[in-house]
């Protein structure tokens, strides 16, 4: 599904450069639930947007589902983004005037759906993260977990190839988080290859496989036997 190899990517900051990804390879195949861990600045989030086609590395090559991933000018990008890839951020990134449904609606939107077809569809995948009940509710009206299963929910609703989350928990205190990894595995469970960076290692732990980097380098790199969300819960 994924393959990079020899990734580099650096920060212009004045006459200086900062080196954050130094020579990354590595490859994901369908299915997968990969936590991708570190400390703060070990280059997580510049690995996960460029994987999410939101930044493009100096160097290196990356492979999406067989399509290669270079010199495509933004419309072309935005096009793969669109059919390739969900995104779920810490801070849930929804829009506040409109409401649950809504939110999740809106990628279809961008895809040209018709506003019946797209309305049922964000339904059905609103009903699928537990929030029927919720969808004419604004954000403001949900707590931090529920606004996360939307935001889930409106990622999945474009049946994307692969979902990449930045720190789905990082804003969640853990019996949430756990309810969010609950769904992420269920996701997962029905086949979705699905990316998460985290710094928790419970977190990790719900995984599958654990890649670790340190400085812009992977340390280690592990399949593991997956902790299932619900015994914590
Ligand atoms: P992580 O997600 O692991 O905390 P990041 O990938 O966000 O790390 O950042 C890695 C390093 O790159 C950090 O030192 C950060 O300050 C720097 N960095 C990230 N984004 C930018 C940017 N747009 N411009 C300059 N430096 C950046
Ligand atoms: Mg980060």
């Amino acid at each position: 599904m994924i393959e990079i190899k020899d990734l580099h990517k650096s920060y212009k900051m004045g006459s200086n450069s900062l080196h954050v990804l130094k020579g990354i390879n590595f490859s994901v195949a369908e299915g997968e639930l990969v936590a991708i861990m570190g400390s703060s600045g070990s280059g997580k989030s510049t690995l996960l947007n460029i994987l999410g086609m939101l930044d493009e590395a100096d160097s290196g090559e990356y492979t999406l589902d067989g399509v290669p991933i270079k010199n495509l000018n933004e419309t072309k990008a935005a096009n793969y983004r669109n059919k390739f890839l969900g995104f779920v951020f810490q801070s849930f990134n929804l829009i506040n005037y409109k409401n649950a449904l809504e939110n999740v609606a809106l990628p279809l939107y961008y895809q040209r759906m018709p506003r019946k077809q797209r309305q049922e569809k964000a339904l059905k995948y609103l009903e699928q993260v537990g929030l029927k009940e919720w969808a004419t509710h604004l954000p403001s009206e949900l707590s931090g977990g529920q606004k996360q299963r939307v935001a889930i929910a409106r990622a999945m609703a474009a049946e994307p190839k692969v979902l990449l989350a930045d720190e789905p928990t990082g804003a969640l205190d853990s019996t949430t988080s756990y309810e969010v990894m609950e769904l992420i595995q269920k996701i997962n469970d029905e086949g979705n290859t699905i990316l998460i960076v985290t710094h928790e290692v419970d977190i990790a732990n719900m995984c599958k496989r654990i890649v670790h980097l340190k400085d812009g380098v992977i340390i280690e790199d592990k399949k593991i036997k997956q902790i299932r969300a619900k015994a914590h819960v």
